[in-house]
């Protein structure tokens, strides 16, 4: 079936709240699927998550300044409007949300959205302002789209976690929903910074899923400890040319590195190849 006629494309904050006013007065419940664009099979599977959970879904595409840091990606950072409004529109999306930076941060914002705990972990330690970034323009999405339910993928496993208590604490009328992450036929998650890989360096980071994978076949065993494990896999990435940023099994709700084998534990990694820093991540479980 061809959507396409049937989406909306909306600039504005006003015009986005009007709409979603209406449908909220005819009865209907609005999911948003918050995205920097350059869409991928990663996107479009939480736009399809999100049709089974709401009658009517946004996608918005917005790539945010106030996370990105001074010497990070935010200029170079892939854009392809008109490819990522058509496939939005055959996934049937109701609208799509381009709000300029004029509209997220009107006369010189002053209000940020920090959280204590979850960003002093992993990414947010090379990374001091990225969550608090993401966190304000979560809340603005929110509100600007009137949101019931929003959907993040697992792929920011930290990112998801971060705006399930951001979420929480400011007692936002809105649903979590965390979506699986979803890979190439090699392995290799996907992501719009993979575009910055040159064909031998995507094959180097083949490693990041492969040292995962690892990590989970040796948790299964009862011999290793944690420390075992996250040695391994920095061998696996270090091997493989990758520069790592963070290799870590943590407890997969609040980060925090584990000391021995528990049911709730993830193992996180990032590294850089050439001028992509990626991130990947898998639920460590002893009895699969
Ligand atoms: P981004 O455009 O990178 O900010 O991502 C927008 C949303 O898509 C976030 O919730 C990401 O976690 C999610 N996402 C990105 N890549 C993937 C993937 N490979 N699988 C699942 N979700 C993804």
């Amino acid at each position: 079936m061809n959507h396409s006629k049937d989406m909306k494309l909306v600039r504005s904050v006003a015009e986005m709240q009007q709409l979603a006013q209406q449908w909220k007065k005819a009865g209907e419940t609005v999911a948003l699927v918050p995205t920097m664009g350059f869409l991928h099979e990663g996107h479009l599977a939480l736009v399809d998550l999100a049709h089974s959970h709401a009658d009517r879904v946004v996608a918005s595409i917005y790539v945010n300044p106030t996370q990105f840091g001074a010497n990070e990606d935010l200029d170079a950072y892939p854009r392809d409007e008109q490819g990522d409004l058509e496939k939005l529109a055959s996934r049937g999306v109701d609208a799509t949300f381009l709000p300029s930076s004029d509209e997220m941060y009107p006369n010189g914002a002053q209000t940020f959205v920090e959280l204590k705990h979850l960003p002093h972990h992993l990414c947010g330690l090379s990374r001091p302002s990225h969550f608090r970034g993401v966190a304000t323009v979560c809340t603005k999405l929110f509100h600007a789209v009137r949101a019931d339910i929003a959907v993040f993928g697992e792929k920011d496993y930290q990112q998801l976690l971060v705006i399930r208590k951001m979420s929480e604490d400011l007692l936002l009328p809105i649903q979590i929903i965390g979506a699986p992450i979803v890979r190439e036929e090699d392995g290799l998650a996907r992501s719009s910074r993979n575009i910055y890989l040159t064909p031998s360096e995507r094959g180097q980071a083949l490693a990041l899923h492969r040292a995962l994978q690892h990590a989970q076949a040796r948790y299964q065993q009862s011999s290793t400890t944690i420390a075992e494990i996250e040695s391994e896999v920095t061998d696996i990435i270090l091997e493989s040319g990758g520069e790592i940023d963070y290799v870590a099994i943590v407890d997969d709700q609040n980060l925090t590195r584990l000391q021995s084998k528990n049911p709730s534990a993830r193992a996180l990694v990032a590294a850089r190849y050439g001028k992509a820093r990626l991130i990947d991540n898998m639920a460590l479980t002893a009895n699969p």
